[in-house]
């Protein structure tokens, strides 16, 4: 920790464990470290950074002010998996915010996290720990595939818990905004500050009409190199069989992205189970790793079954519909 810290300081690139996905830190104050961020992911410079903290205390530096609502979100869910967008105070750069006059800033759960932001006594900027376009890392070692030479330091910190990035809420406007859906789910958010609304552009297509608030929601994202359909229906038989028609018609090496309840159903080689339907904790944790898989296997397309979109199920449909560059196959 002492030595991420140091590195850190002297502005390099430390990839470190979030509950969420792993991050590319580097600190959130200095432009042309945080440059080295975008250069390392191939990220375009107009998609913001987000800023972590290890203490509350640290908000009132970073942000203008912090309205009652966005302190009754900190308070109920502080620290974990929750961003809050505030106007930026001066001392942050315009670089890490895309141009925007706001700030996105979290306090992460993880004791890892929360040790290298402390020891390194800054906020730190850390984007998802991937290239731009690829599923968020989950695990150190997709980090190393994505960014090995490129930054100054792993540290492994095991799998991340939630495995889906954390959700990011505008509370600037009279009706709080969802700009991204996470493991905080928008009925927890709803019971704390009463109703909010979602970005269009959550669960539809991003257009030249239809742009997404927050500036990363607009690219490719989540993708493996496979081509992947989503197949939906409230008949789950039904959801089966048309996968099974869809594989036994492919001329290409496919996969199936299936649950516990229905993978044994499957006459295809490559089955991977997110997990139990009603778990969605669970599915949302296998997301990204189960993804990456299918690119490890050399798989060009997939099929994937959905799950309803309610709970943290909102974020994990999102993820998925990126993933799948919105192609979706509905049964009536
Ligand atoms: P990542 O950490 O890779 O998930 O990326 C951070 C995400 O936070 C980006 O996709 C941005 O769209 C979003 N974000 C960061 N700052 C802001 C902001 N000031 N306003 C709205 N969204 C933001
Ligand atoms: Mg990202």
């Amino acid at each position: 920790i002492q030595q991420a810290a140091e590195i850190l300081k002297q502005g390099g690139l430390v990839a470190f464990p979030t509950e969420t996905v792993y991050g590319l830190g580097a600190n959130g104050l200095d432009a042309v470290a945080c440059k080295k961020i975008y250069e390392a992911k191939g990220r375009p410079s107009d998609n913001p950074l987000i800023l972590h903290i290890a203490e509350k205390k640290a908000l009132y530096d970073i942000v203008k002010s912090v309205s009652k609502k966005a302190e009754k979100l900190i308070d109920a869910f502080w620290p974990g998996p929750l961003t809050i967008v505030f106007e930026k105070a001066d001392c942050v750069p315009l670089e890490i915010t895309g141009g925007f006059s706001t700030v996105a800033v979290r306090f992460p759960s993880h004791t890892v996290a929360q040790a290298l932001i402390q020891a390194a006594h800054l906020p730190i900027a850390a984007p998802s720990a991937n290239s731009s376009g690829k599923p968020s890392p989950t695990k150190a070692s997709h980090v190393i595939f994505d960014l090995d030479g490129k930054i100054d330091m792993i540290i492994d910190g095991g799998d991340a818990e939630v495995g889906l990035e954390s959700t990011i809420i505008d509370v600037s406007g009279e009706i709080p905004m969802l700009l991204r859906p996470g493991a905080v789910t928008k009925e927890m958010i709803e019971s704390v500050i009463g109703k909010i609304e979602i970005d269009p552009t959550v669960l539809t297509k991003p257009s030249q009409t239809l742009i997404p608030k927050a500036p990363g929601m607009k690219y490719t994202h989540y993708s493996p190199k496979a081509d992947v359909i989503l197949v939906q229906g409230n008949d789950l038989q039904k959801v089966q069989q048309k996968i099974q028609e869809l594989v036994n018609d492919s001329t290409q090496k496919v996969g199936i992205l299936a649950t516990d309840q229905t993978k044994d159903s499957y006459n295809c080689e490559i089955v991977l189970s997110l997990g139990d339907r009603q778990n969605l904790e669970q599915i949302g944790a296998n997301l990204f790793k189960h993804l990456r898989k299918f690119d490890f296997l050399g798989v060009e397309v997939v099929y994937s079954e959905t799950v309803p979109q309610k709970g943290e199920g909102l974020a994990i449909m999102n993820r998925l519909q990126k993933a799948a560059g919105y192609k979706m196959i509905t049964l009536s």
